[in-house]
């Protein structure tokens, strides 16, 4: 197998992957460069599909405070968000949007020149700034791309994914195994730190706001390697993604930042519902417009309900949501004047790779940051905008903490180690497998009895099911394609998401269980790692 070297390699080019690179680029001197990979094309990810905004607690913002902030993020988090990194995150929030812009950003303005915030679900003031009305995570990437485009320190190579991480006995990251899609090869790639920026998992539901490229990779990858994985339970369903027919399975998101502006959410006759379920109506935290919007399709055997924008001035309306007006067009729905069908869909994976806020592990030399990671910012149901924010806070952290760390040049790791982990021993996977299918069943599965509302039973019965589609689908066998590696990875993310939802006996945020109403008191993060006889184990 072909091998090389790099003083860093970052997996994954959304918001985390591009930023750390660039901040690794301007804070060190890394001899051996620093490789990007990514598994698509350069920038292709959830980043780049963000509509609403990043928080940016400013501090020219005079109606806005960090103690606010953080109080917003708790009070959404519900009991399981950590204070001391929240706190950090929305200390440094001034620092890293400055960066941002000083990387190119250009976040919209007002006419006077100052910056604009909108306000979203849950937050108690306008503190969200966006970039070309409704398009941010385009407007963030395609900035950063540009610059680490130009940068002689970074290589980037598209249509390579990571598909195993090298870690030694003393449990020490060394590198990874990536597979080439376009050549059909492994190469190995050693390494100082391995930085994994590999986003969430919503392409393991059925109906998902995710691009297919969503798939936990990250998370299998560190979980099979040995690390702490966190908080899996809770998922994020977004109350409202465009629901044009229970055909559309990838679903276009109609952003927060709609019901910010003014929008309600109706039935079919018009008729609305939200003072029933929070005072606080259409800006309740997503969990609970999730559960209003659900229980209405229920009550009403309907596919979705309705959010009527009319009720936002017209030319207002253009100006903001640019992107969602014209996806809505596209579709022959004119947002100023007829209600859009929303139904809720997967969005945002709270849970991941256990880290800090500077991206450290429970491997050493192994980091992860954004999407991937879990830091215990979002608790048990993320505030709105509180992602991009995330990723971009902690890839400053990280690159400042990997510019104190003196980084070793990289070494190749034991043969023996390579023999046990690698892909040169595996035998080919030599069934024919219509991984189109086995994926679509899977998500199905995931939806019907791993969803907005779960029982112990389905919990069960899709905890049996998944784990004879593991035994099927043997690990220790050599992936054909990057579409057979996400199923395999799809499959442990899964799991480890039906593992801790059957272990967590209470409804709390995003995780609501039919048959368990009450907050326990005592409220822990689930944490699972994999045990030596490769079961998997709360620690
Ligand atoms: C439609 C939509 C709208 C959103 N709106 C907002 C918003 O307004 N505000 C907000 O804060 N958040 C929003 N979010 C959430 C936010 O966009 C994400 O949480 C955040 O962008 C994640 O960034 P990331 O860099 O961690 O991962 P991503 O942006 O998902 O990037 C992951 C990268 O890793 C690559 N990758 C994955 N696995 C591998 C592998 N094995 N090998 C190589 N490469 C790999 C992918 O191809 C991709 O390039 C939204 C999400 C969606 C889907």
């Amino acid at each position: 197998m072909k091998h090389s070297e790099y003083s860093a390699v970052i997996v994954g080019s959304g918001a985390a992957g591009l930023y750390i690179a660039l901040k690794l680029s301007s804070q060190m001197s890394l001899p051996d460069g620093i490789l990007i990979l990514t598994k698509s094309t350069l920038g292709e990810s959830n980043s780049c599909y963000a509509q609403g905004g990043i928080v940016g607690v400013l501090k020219q913002n005079i109606e806005d405070s960090v103690e606010s902030h953080v109080a917003d993020t708790l009070r959404a988090g519900a009991g399981l968000s950590d204070e001391r990194v929240t706190r950090y995150i929305s200390e440094i929030s001034d620092d890293v949007i400055n960066d941002l812009i000083s990387c190119g950003v250009q976040f919209d303005k007002s006419s006077s020149g100052s910056l604009n915030y909108t306000l979203e679900a849950a937050h108690s003031c306008r503190r969200i700034l966006h970039v070309g009305g409704d398009a941010t995570g385009k407007g963030i990437i395609s900035a950063l791309a540009e610059k680490v485009s130009a940068d002689p320190n970074i290589t980037i190579v598209e249509n390579a994914m990571a598909v195993e991480l090298l870690v030694n006995n003393e449990k020490e990251c060394k590198g990874l195994i990536c597979y080439n899609e376009l050549t059909n090869e492994h190469e190995i790639i050693y390494t100082s730190a391995t930085i994994l920026a590999t986003g969430g998992a919503g392409q393991v539901y059925k109906y998902t706001t995710n691009p297919d490229g969503a798939t936990g990779d990250g998370i299998d990858l560190a979980y099979n390697a040995g690390a702490i994985i966190q908080d899996m339970e809770f998922i994020q369903f977004h109350p409202t993604a465009l629901a044009l027919s229970p055909k559309s399975k990838n679903r276009f998101l109609i952003s927060e930042a709609v019901r910010g502006e003014g929008a309600r959410l109706t039935d079919a006759s018009g008729r609305e519902f939200m003072a029933k379920y929070h005072d606080r109506r259409e800006l309740a935290p997503r969990d609970i417009v999730t559960r209003a919007i659900y229980n209405e399709m229920q009550l009403s055997h309907s596919a979705n309900m309705f959010l009527n924008a009319s009720l936002i001035d017209k030319a207002r309306l253009k100006l903001r949501f640019p992107t969602i007006s014209n996806k809505c067009k596209e579709n022959g729905i004119d947002i100023s004047s007829t209600p859009i069908p929303v139904a809720p869909a997967a969005h945002y994976t709270m849970g991941g790779i256990k880290a800090s806020v500077e991206g450290k592990t429970s491997i050493a030399g192994l980091y992860a940051i954004g999407e991937t990671a879990s830091t215990g910012l979002h608790g048990a149901n993320r505030l709105a905008s509180n992602s991009l924010l995330e990723c971009v806070a902690c890839a400053y952290e990280l690159a400042d903490y990997l510019s104190f760390a003196n980084l070793e040049t990289p070494k190749k790791i034991d043969q023996s180690i390579l023999d046990t982990i690698s892909l040169y021993s595996l035998p080919i996977n030599e069934i024919d497998y219509n991984i189109d299918v086995l994926k679509q069943n899977l998500k199905n599965l995931m939806w019907d009895k791993v969803g907005i509302i779960r029982t112990e039973e389905d919990l069960f019965v899709a905890q049996n099911t998944i784990k004879k589609l593991i035994k099927e689908f043997n690990r220790n066998r050599k992936c054909l394609n990057k579409e057979e590696y996400e199923y395999r990875n799809m499959l442990t993310v899964s799991l480890l998401i039906v593992n801790a939802a059957i272990n967590r006996k209470e409804s709390r945020g995003a995780h609501s269980r039919a048959d368990y109403k009450v907050l326990l008191e005592n409220c822990q993060h689930s944490n699972l790692v994999k045990s030596k006889n490769k079961e998997l184990v709360l620690c």
